[in-house]
């Protein structure tokens, strides 16, 4: 009988193909395949690979192991099983019999307008809003929750309401295709633009049909045959001249043409043929979110199909919880919403992420579990991710060695913002300020305050964290100082891209640095007559003196920014209170401060040009 080269256990391996997670162990990898976590250490030893039984395996490792004993494996990133099967636990289905699909009513058609900048986008959507606002309407509050519903001629369109592609393009990046159709803006005075040619690329990417609106037609410069030719000269050839491309002449500043505009996207409406089902669980995808002081976490979703109600409990991402309250693109609660309905949420745990796809669980601690499990994973899949991010970039005070040496320099970047958007538009600016010899590597983006995980991450990937509308909390400062993190806080986009700009450049302007001088932390409001809200506060750290600048902290994120009006200690005025003392700060203009937020104080200090 033959005498096996090497010991590992000869129970038979799994039937058909194993699942197996990149960077798992032998301690992971071995009983997946019906072996000892030590007969996986033993075969690569005996390959010259000395691992531990906890360390991560390389994808070649895995394989190998995997050939040795005859294993069929797939490898998968941490959290793709588990999506797969968190579907399952949702049940989620994706594919329906056309047959089904028949059976079910149309829907409204989800429109997205792109184009060159300043060729009218945002005036259109603003004109077919207020021409469109449901009759006995006039005057009511129409609420930009990032989309909205018109009707013309008994025919409802959803219009999402950011113009251009970014957005667009965001929500298909993670696998969103909301939009039904483009409507593509070209100025009749400027013609085709780089940009209109950039949008009709994601539209085509897309593969959605595209109606073309000839806009500014009001203009003496108006053009129209022009633009018809430059875009027929790209494949998009008008009907009139025999292809199926549909162009209006309109003009967003006086309204003409727009009825028949929309008459348009009613006919391509029709053509495609957009159904959905009412019946069952909500699905869909979300279009905005944002942390809303008083109301919490908002988002704005796109039903898709389904009837989302309240009550329901909903997870997307990694944030779920029971709907509070719908409100729609008028600002009215209402309490529920069908498909291709526009409406925002309120009772999330966490705030969402544009372009994530949202579902209604089957019940509540479904939700909760699944939306734990992704919590999970994303932790997972993001450090591995950092890893590969990481890899010979810098901080930025390297970063000006490697450019001045005339070296291709990589720059390492964590961005936390207050909101999605401005994250978006942040990492959007920042991506466009990249050059073949000085990249970017975007280490970690994230909505909140800059916390000292952070920090420890910043430090262990040589990164340069910007804060944008948020701020470090005091142990995230102190962890920055003590591993020499350089934090840099922002709240208006041009200033930190012109820093980030300069930088490239290898150049650095000389900048003022707020010191933060002392930190109070709110534990009771009063209300006092004619004065207005007085702070209880506990004075955490420094001194806090009066007539300093001051801002507001709420979970990190900048709620407010002015000046303390008053100081008191007990009954007396003070000059400033030291740390360990209580005290109570009068604030002029802003008196929504509730327990927990956190007073800062802070000086302008001007840093020296080295
Ligand atoms: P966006 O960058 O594509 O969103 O463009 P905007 O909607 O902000 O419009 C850019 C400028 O063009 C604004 O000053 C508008 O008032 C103007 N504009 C937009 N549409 C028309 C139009 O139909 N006629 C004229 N005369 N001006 C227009």
């Amino acid at each position: 009988m033959d005498v096996p080269t090497y010991s590992a256990s000869d129970a038979a391996v799994p039937d058909g193909v194993v699942v197996i997670e990149r960077a798992s162990s032998a301690q992971d990898l071995g009983p997946r395949l019906n072996r000892t976590a030590a007969d996986v250490v033993r075969f690569l030893l005996t390959n010259g690979e000395m691992v531990a039984a906890t360390q991560s395996l390389s994808d070649d490792m895995i394989r190998l192991f995997a050939a040795e004993i005859g294993a069929d494996i797939r490898l998968v990133n941490p959290g793709e099983e588990q999506e797969v099967e968190l579907r399952r636990v949702l049940e989620i289905e994706d594919d329906y019999d056309d047959e089904i699909i028949e059976s079910w009513p149309n829907r409204p058609p989800v429109i997205t307008i792109m184009g060159h900048v300043d060729h009218g986008k945002t005036l259109l959507l603003d004109r077919i809003r207020s021409a469109n606002v449901v009759a006995g309407e006039a005057g009511g509050i129409t609420q930009h929750i990032g989309a909205y519903q018109v009707e013309q001629d008994g025919h409802v369109l959803t219009f999402i309401d950011t113009p251009g592609h970014a957005a667009f393009t965001a929500m298909r990046a993670r696998g969103a295709e909301a939009t039904d159709v483009v409507v593509l803006v070209v100025a009749a005075d400027d013609g085709v633009m780089p940009q209109t040619l950039e949008a009709l690329a994601h539209a085509r990417a897309a593969d959605v049909p595209i109606v073309v609106a000839v806009n500014k037609m009001d203009r003496e410069g108006a053009d129209p045959d022009r633009v018809m030719s430059q875009l027929a000269e790209r494949g998009l050839i008008p009907e009139a001249w025999g292809g199926d491309t549909l162009f209006i002449r309109v003009s967003a500043m006086t309204g003409d043409g727009i009825d028949e505009l929309l008459d348009s996207l009613n006919v391509v409406a029709e053509v495609e043929d957009l159904r959905a089902t009412p019946e069952g669980r909500a699905a869909g995808v979300v279009l905005e979110a944002n942390l809303d002081i008083g109301r919490g976490p908002v988002a704005t979703v796109l039903v898709e199909r389904g009837t989302l109600r309240v009550g329901d409990p909903l997870v997307t991402g990694a944030a779920w919880g029971r709907v509070r309250a719908i409100i729609n693109d008028r600002g009215e609660n209402v309490m529920s919403a069908g498909p291709s309905t526009p409406v925002q949420v309120l009772g999330l745990s966490d705030v969402a992420s544009s372009g994530d796809s949202f579902v209604v669980a089957p019940n509540e601690k479904i939700a909760g579990k699944v939306a734990d499990t992704r919590e999970h994973w994303l932790r997972v899949a993001s450090l591995g991710r950092d890893a590969s991010a990481t890899s010979g970039g810098a901080k930025l005070e390297d970063f000006f060695k490697q450019i001045q040496a005339g070296e291709a320099a990589t720059l390492n970047l964590i961005v936390k913002a207050d909101v999605n958007g401005s994250l978006e538009a942040v990492t959007d600016s920042l991506r466009k300020l990249e050059r073949d010899d000085v990249k970017l590597a975007f280490v970690l983006r994230g909505v909140g305050g800059i916390s000292e995980n952070d920090v420890q991450l910043a430090a262990t990937s040589n990164s340069t964290i910007l804060g944008f509308n948020v701020r470090p909390d005091r142990k995230a400062r102190e962890l920055a100082e003590a591993e020499k993190v350089e934090i840099r806080n922002y709240e208006i986009i041009y200033n930190l891209l012109e820093d980030i700009e300069n930088a490239m450049l290898g150049l650095l302007a000389p900048e003022y640095e707020e010191v933060v001088t002392g930190e109070a932390q709110v534990r009771e409001v009063f209300r006092v007559p004619r004065v207005g809200a007085i702070a209880g506060c506990y004075v955490l750290n420094g001194t806090i003196t009066r007539n300093s600048k001051v801002r507001f902290l709420r979970e990190g994120t900048i709620i407010w920014k002015g000046e303390i009006q008053s100081l008191r200690r007990f009954k007396d005025d003070a000059a400033s209170v030291a740390s360990g003392f209580e005290c109570g700060i009068g604030l002029s203009d802003f008196q929504d401060l509730k327990d927990g937020d956190i007073i800062e104080t802070f000086e302008e200090r001007l840093i020296p040009v080295k």
